[in-house]
């Protein structure tokens, strides 16, 4: 089969690879119909994290249809058709029951690395290094999916691939951002990054009752999605203080909770960003937490900090004055997609919400490479990739 495989920073190639197989009962195969390039896949693409090796098959986002299930599945059946949530859980040890499927206790077999790194291991995840557990992505024409008994949804038919693609991780994401801020009626929220976690984010403020929502960015082409198409106010951080802003924008008090969707390649004006880079450069600090920064500042005293951005090691000058003596809360976490699955697919088909908003660029697999460099590099206005097996 072909599939997006990563042979070094920067370096992507559409290769032929082994067809996967049956390994366990209770895996199943998929042939994907779609699959997604998403940001934090950029982190791999320019190396920010480790233990990728050379080979290693991309893609947390993906659907498809069953193809092949073990003897332990005994819900899924070939010909189904189905998304698959990008942690991979077991579903029944303790985290699992606790409902915090990307914190899933059996399905890192590289856990003892992650142990090393973060103190303890979170879930497998599909295609994002060896550290969340060497499995092979869904960026290729057919994957194989562990614990198909717990994570995959089946699609009501009739409804296009494009408009429950994004439940395998950015829908969630973005709502379970929005959800741990515990929006209440009359509530202002402010997002950093307009990504699609972010304008998912924004959507999913709205659908939770905030009354306004603010987002941050630097591209006008993204802060135009998040107004037109998320509905959300903006600030443009080359353009205006955001700080200053905010504070016009909340009568002096700030947001009532904040949210980071940019994660440890945030980027930053001026003097501050090249710090940011000098350190992240020299291995002193692995990520690069502007917007946390400026987020924590900005969030109203007794405010909820919601962190979805990816992060994945170490930061720098971390305001923690500020957060501690102004009582705030942070939340933060892979998003336990399971959770999430069957209530969001509800809402898309009540018409809530049409997650399909944010695709801009449609292409066969076998231009993956050029999809994420577009999406990287921002180019032809790229906010969101899928790609077609
Ligand atoms: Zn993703
Ligand atoms: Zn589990």
């Amino acid at each position: 089969m072909k599939a997006n495989c990563w042979n070094g920073v920067n370096d992507l190639e559409v290769q032929d690879v082994p067809d996967p197989k049956i390994l366990n009962p209770r895996d199943a195969i998929i042939r994907v119909t779609s699959t997604a390039i998403c940001g934090s896949d950029l982190h791999l693409y320019d190396g920010y994290v480790p233990t990728m090796e050379r080979g290693d098959i991309l893609g947390h986002e993906f659907m498809g249809e069953v193809v092949e299930v073990g003897p332990g599945v005994k819900n899924l059946k070939a010909g189904d058709r189905v998304v698959v949530p990008f942690p991979i859980a077991c579903g029944g040890c303790l985290q699992c029951e606790r409902q915090m499927y990307s914190l899933c206790e059996n399905t890192n077999p590289n856990a003892w690395l992650a142990e090393k790194m973060f103190g303890h291991a979170t879930s497998g995840i599909f295609g994002y290094s060896h550290l969340t557990g060497g499995f092979a992505g869904g960026q290729a024409e057919y994957a194989r999916v562990p614990f198909a008994d717990v994570g995959p949804i089946k699609v009501p038919d009739g409804m296009p691939d494009e408009q429950v693609l994004f439940l395998s991780d950015i829908f969630p994401t973005g709502y379970m951002a929005a959800e741990v801020c515990e929006i209440k009626p009359g509530d202002v929220i402010a997002v950093w990054g307009c990504g699609p976690v972010g304008q998912f984010a924004i959507k999913s403020a709205y659908l939770l009752g905030a009354e306004r929502v603010i987002a941050i960015d630097r591209f006008r082409y993204r802060l135009r999605i998040a107004r037109e198409r998320a509905g959300a106010e903006t600030i443009n951080y080359e353009q205006e203080d955001v700080y200053e802003a905010l504070m016009e924008m909340t009568g002096g008090r700030g947001p009532d909770a904040v949210i980071d969707a940019v994660g440890m390649e945030a980027h930053a004006p001026g003097a501050i960003h090249a710090y940011d880079r000098l350190k992240q450069a020299m291995m002193s600090e692995t990520d690069r937490p502007y917007a946390l920064r400026q987020a924590i500042m900005a969030c109203k005293s007794g405010g909820i900090v919601s962190v979805i951005g990816v992060y994945g090691g170490l930061v720098d000058k971390f305001p923690m004055g500020s957060f501690m003596n102004r009582s705030l809360t942070m939340k933060t976490g892979q998003a336990h997609v399971q959770r999430y699955l069957k209530p969001l697919l509800g809402r898309i088909q009540k018409g809530e919400i049409d997650p399909s908003f944010v695709i801009t660029h449609k292409l066969p697999l076998d231009r993956a490479p050029e999809g994420f460099k577009m999406f990287r590099d921002k180019q032809d206005e790229c906010l969101k990739v899928v790609l077609y097996p």
